[in-house]
């Protein structure tokens, strides 16, 4: 469901997100939007004061997306475009073939299709591939954690706008495609913070110490992928 309301000059857009519980969301746009993710039910006036409340860190926070998307304007998958991949830009190559391939040579990802308009859809399937190892490695590195093994059901990725990762009570975890355009030891912080979930299903003191035992550095990394966010709106 998709909501509105004003403050000053700012239109803000809420969406009702039914796997929210607690907190709400802040969804920075390029174009300079703000939408809010919340949690079934809320109330407009408490959305209007905490808006009203934040208005400085908002406003500050959209001209930083903007300025940033300007930086990288939304990229088009083609034959000479670069894209990002964990954390490199790699320049896509189309090969003229009669036989479909998709082959990484270091910062060069040579598409070997038929046709040039086939590049696209198959760096799409390249990226999805890629992601599915990154996830499975990344996974593995965590293992040892001591809570996983009674709580931990499946796991899955998909493209997402609004979520870097997200957790069920039942144990199931997602994970956004996009991330596999981001350097790996952001992802470790996301699938660290989603695994952390498993045990502390909040963002209490209990789970931020928590990720502290884990990674000490964990604010520091959230910082760093914030910057990323424009990549959610992307290819
Ligand atoms: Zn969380």
């Amino acid at each position: 469901m998709k909501q509105e309301f004003r403050v000053e000059d700012l239109v803000i857009e809420w969406r009702e997100n039914q796997r929210r519980k607690r907190n709400v969301g802040f969804l920075f746009q390029p174009n300079g939007r703000l939408i809010l993710d919340t949690p079934p039910r809320v109330e407009r006036a408490m959305l209007q004061s905490m808006v009203k409340d934040n208005l400085r860190w908002i406003r500050y926070r959209l001209r930083k997306v903007k300025e940033e998307a300007r930086a990288h304007p939304p990229l088009r998958i083609q034959n000479g475009s670069h894209i990002p991949y964990l954390g490199d830009r790699i320049a896509v190559q189309w090969l003229r073939s009669d036989a479909v391939s998709v082959h990484r040579n270091g910062k060069v990802l040579e598409v070997c299709a038929p046709a040039s308009r086939q590049v696209r859809r198959l760096v799409l399937d390249w990226y999805l591939a890629r992601a599915s190892r990154l996830f499975c490695r990344q996974i593995d590195r965590w293992q040892t954690l001591p809570w996983l093994r009674n709580r931990f059901q499946t796991w899955r990725h998909q493209y997402m706008t609004s979520q870097w990762g997200s957790c069920s009570v039942d144990g199931h975890l997602s994970f956004n495609t996009h991330l596999v355009k981001v350097p790996e030891h952001l992802v470790e912080y996301v699938v660290l913070h989603e695994l952390c979930h498993l045990k502390v299903h909040n963002h209490g003191p209990r789970f931020y110490s928590l990720m502290r035992e884990y990674m000490p550095d964990w604010e520091e990394r959230r910082r760093e992928l914030n910057g990323y966010q424009p990549i959610l709106f992307g290819d």
